[in-house]
């Protein structure tokens, strides 16, 4: 590909200090040279967005919606094309990266059709007190290469809805569809009120550090996660942190295991296992485990691992070299420990391909197991006791997300309530809605994204207590 992609800064399509080359996973070619910034232009990036905020925040909200608005549309008209790089840069089959394109479009109407409204907490004998909410200022939102287009407008959303000004900075391996971005901000937002830098992974942390950044919006690793709220220690900034997971489906013994298999298969393997809501354990009574992994291996085998880009693809490969090297250390030990019964062994051809990967038999202090694997190996566990098997979920450094499958709605419901993360979905997997909020527990985050709790992530509450002065 031949196109330039340049940086935003102060409303200019601005060149990097230099340029890196964004590797096809699917061929290991280079789709584009990727402008880097340096902490120089963070901090013009970063003054160009503290001098943005007196105007954008004083700008009526309906305005602020309307931009919101004319960015889905400008993204929605240009869906095609933001898909076809979505691919090349990420690795997901074209249908699911048109997926989450127009997902990125229906979350920025979502909250284009929201609104923060005064709270009065009190209005009686003369006493009125009322609960506003007020932007922060410039907000840093780092994203990862999972998601890189949605995940950020779960943040760019609700940031320019409240007032709030912005400095993005994608990930190194996925940061072409950003910067495109970049051009409808451009053309949409007055200057400054969105600025796109991209690094080599040096960057993150000179905008966690940042005086003049009020909140930084994250999504990536636990590891990482940590090391930005140490930084933001330092002056006191708001957190959002989307981390890292560790799902465990739970199956209930009245389920016919083949209709079951396929929606588990379908939460563990879709993106190739890159979620952080994926499936990454799954838990199968004794009576049905040998048919339910059978069924497993069988939509295993079905699939089409290629290029993403290529028409009929169902899996495409692992984003980046290292996750590839993690995933395939993680199955090298599960294969010594349990039973393969499909995929297990890389591709031989170039890109990080592994193909949708079984493994039953193992015990639940196997490294597949008790790590977050992000990548298409499921590992598959035996249970007799739901009460057993609840504290086996729920005995994890994570808690994000999970599911529960039973027939008797009311009983999975209840096993629901008593799995100790962020999110449960009952017989449904991935269900994220702009407006229902999302975030999670333990060590997979700290405050919320989506829904009216996100948008006031982006806010300060700020409390108006006033009385009438008596008559002098
Ligand atoms: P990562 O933590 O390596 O990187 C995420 C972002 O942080 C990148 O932009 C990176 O450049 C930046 N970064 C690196 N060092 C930094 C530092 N010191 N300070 C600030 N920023 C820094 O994560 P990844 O490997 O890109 O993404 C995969 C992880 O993201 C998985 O653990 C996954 O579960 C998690 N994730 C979570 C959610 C969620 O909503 N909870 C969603 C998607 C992905």
């Amino acid at each position: 590909m031949d196109r330039q992609f340049k940086l935003l800064v102060d409303g200019r399509a601005t060149d990097g200090v230099s340029y890196f080359p964004v590797i096809n996973p699917a061929t290991e070619q280079p789709v584009a040279q990727c402008p880097k910034a340096d902490a120089a232009l963070v901090d013009t990036a970063v003054a160009a967005a503290k001098r943005a905020f007196p105007a954008w925040s004083a700008t009526p909200v309906e305005e602020r919606a309307s931009r919101i608005g004319a960015l889905s549309d400008a993204l929605e008209a240009r869906a095609g094309e933001f898909a076809a790089l979505l691919t090349s840069e990420q690795g997901k089959p074209l249908d699911q990266a048109m997926y989450e394109v127009m997902g990125s479009v229906f979350t920025l109407r979502a909250f284009a059709a929201m609104r923060v409204s005064d709270r009065t907490l009190r209005n009686e004998d003369g006493n009125t007190v009322i609960e506003h909410r007020t932007p922060l200022g410039v907000v840093a939102a780092i994203t990862p290469w999972n998601f890189p287009v949605i995940l950020l407008m779960n943040k760019l959303g609700p940031a320019l809805l409240t007032g709030n000004t912005i400095v993005a900075k994608p990930a190194p391996t996925t940061p072409l569809t950003t910067l495109l971005f970049g051009e409808l901000c451009r053309d949409i937002l007055p200057a400054g009120v969105v600025n796109i830098v991209c690094d080599q992974n040096d960057l993150g942390a000179v905008l966690t550090a940042h005086p003049d950044i009020a909140k930084v919006a994250f999504t990536g690793s636990t590891a990482t996660g940590k090391k930005v709220m140490a930084s933001a220690a330092e002056s006191v900034k708001r957190v959002t942190l989307e981390l890292g997971g560790n799902d465990a489906a739970i199956v209930l013994d009245d389920v016919d295991p083949v209709q079951v298999a396929r929606k588990v298969y379908g939460g563990a393997m879709t993106n190739a296992g890159q979620i952080c809501v994926a499936i990454k354990r799954a838990y199968v009574p004794e009576s049905m485990y040998d048919s339910f992994c059978d069924e497993l291996a069988r939509l295993a085998r079905e699939a089409v691992v290629d290029d993403g880009a290529k028409q009929g693809a169902t899996i495409g490969p692992i984003q980046n070299r290292a996750q590839f090297e993690k995933v395939r250390a993680l199955l090298d030990d599960a294969k010594s420990r349990g039973t393969v019964i499909a995929g297990g062994d890389p591709l031989d051809r170039p890109g990080y391909f592994i193909p949708p990967t079984i493994v039953r038999d193992l015990d639940d202090d196997a490294p597949l197991v008790r790590e977050e694997q992000f990548g298409p190996v499921l590992p598959v566990l035996k249970y007799s006791d739901v009460d057993d098997v609840i504290a086996r979920a729920n005995d994890s450094e994570f808690g994000l997300g999970g599911t529960v499958w039973g027939r008797d709605l009311a009983r999975a419901t209840d096993v629901a309530r008593r799995i100790d993360t962020g999110t449960v979905w009952v017989n449904q997997y991935l269900a994220i809605d702009a407006n229902i909020p999302f975030r999670g527990s333990k060590q997979s985050g700290i405050g919320g994204e989506l829904g009216e709790a996100g948008l006031h992530e982006y806010t300060q509450a700020h409390i108006i207590n006033a009385v009438a002065l008596e008559d002098a």
